[in-house]
């Protein structure tokens, strides 16, 4: 028996070292020739879904989204959590690469980004301090995109510029993801924002959104208050006099028929609120530290704030928070922040597979 199975080998190494034989010499003999990449194969196993409402395409504003490409968004997330809790990690994008490229400070969007790829099987090439990349030696960032869209199927972006994540989708010929463009938009954060209220509430239409803070240079809450202006919401804006909600957006939101309403102060709204989102005032968009000591702790929620407010609301916060939500507050069932954190990384692995045609 032993003797069979030693000779069986000896053949099958003996046909595998001739046909790597007769290659090299045929390599030898021919021409140089490359063959194009088949790339509209109908035979691969585990191709593409090229018919996917997201494939290849970039994530740059939130304005793209209609709502029935929300509803599958969000039917792939909650997808996610399911398979997440069932069994945690599985391979969707085993062999694809993320390039995670921020050239502003991040907690909860690059780790989520990372976290997603991971938890489907993928990787990730991290670039997070662009003062140790080529970035610090002058490079711009329509090269910087170029370059890692050569290694990688899908290219996340933070930058301090408005209009940043355009330009590099302009460039790369993979999908470009915007994590936010200075004071422009966070189109992510705001999917997952409304995936949120989806989660926690049952519904979106007919509900009263109260924001709160630094209206002016939160980019969470410009993508947020667009986003829910393809439903039947009313929107109140609370904020200092210094910070309030730009004019631009608030004409994008009204021109879709939707009330807005301004106001400094929250008593004046808190009761009728269903979804508080709360934001912190933006220190490193202010030119004059004294005006943002002045109204940096223009509006802090604190367990009184929560009583006047409805049994059923929820209190968000994209964080990081700095005082403007005491800690007291984060036992109450409303305060939802950091289950929105959790929501974020699901609506997050469902965008990374959409986009990369898995779903
Ligand atoms: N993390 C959010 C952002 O990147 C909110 C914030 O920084 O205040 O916009």
């Amino acid at each position: 028996m032993k003797k069979t199975i030693f000779f069986l080998e000896n053949r099958l190494f003996f046909r595998k070292f001739k046909i790597f034989a007769s290659n090299e010499r045929k390599e030898k003999t021919m021409s140089i020739h490359t063959p194009p990449i088949r790339i509209d194969t109908p035979y691969l196993p585990f191709g593409d879904m090229k018919n996917a409402p997201l494939y290849q395409k970039d994530i740059l504003s939130v304005n793209q989204f209609h709502r029935r490409e929300l509803e599958a968004i969000f039917a792939v997330a909650h997808e996610m959590e399911e398979m997440v809790r069932r069994i945690g990690t599985f391979d969707l994008l085993k062999g694809k690469i993320l390039a995670n490229l921020f050239y502003e400070p991040s907690t909860r969007t690059s780790a989520s980004f990372t976290a997603a790829m991971e938890r489907l099987g993928g990787s990730v090439i991290p670039i997070n301090e662009v003062r140790y990349s080529s970035v610090s030696k002058g490079e711009s960032l329509p090269d910087t995109v170029r370059t890692l869209e050569a290694y990688a199927d899908v290219i996340v972006l933070r930058h301090p510029e408005v209009g940043s994540a355009a330009l590099a989708a302009q460039y790369a010929s993979k999908p470009v993801i915007n994590a936010g463009d200075g004071v422009g938009e966070h189109p992510t954060q705001a999917l997952l924002d409304l995936h949120t209220i989806r989660e926690e509430l049952k519904q979106v239409d007919g509900l009263t959104i109260t924001m709160v803070g630094d209206l002016k240079y939160g980019r969470t809450v410009h993508s947020l208050a667009r986003l829910l202006s393809r439903f039947d919401v009313r929107l109140n804006y609370v904020s200092p006099d210094i910070l309030p909600f730009p004019e631009e957006i608030m004409a994008e939101v009204a021109a879709k028929g939707i009330p807005q309403t301004q106001y400094t102060n929250l008593e004046a709204v808190i009761g009728e609120t269903d979804v508080l989102y709360v934001t912190r005032v933006q220190k490193e968009r202010f030119e004059d530290p004294q005006a943002y000591e002045r109204v940096k702790n223009a509006f802090v929620i604190t367990p009184e704030t929560m009583q006047q407010a409805k049994e059923e609301m929820i209190l968000m916060h994209p964080l990081p928070r700095v005082g403007e939500i005491s800690m007291e507050v984060d036992s109450d069932p409303r305060a939802a922040y950091f289950r929105q954190v959790e929501y974020g990384l699901y609506v997050r692995m469902a965008l990374l597979a959409m986009v990369l045609g898995k779903a």
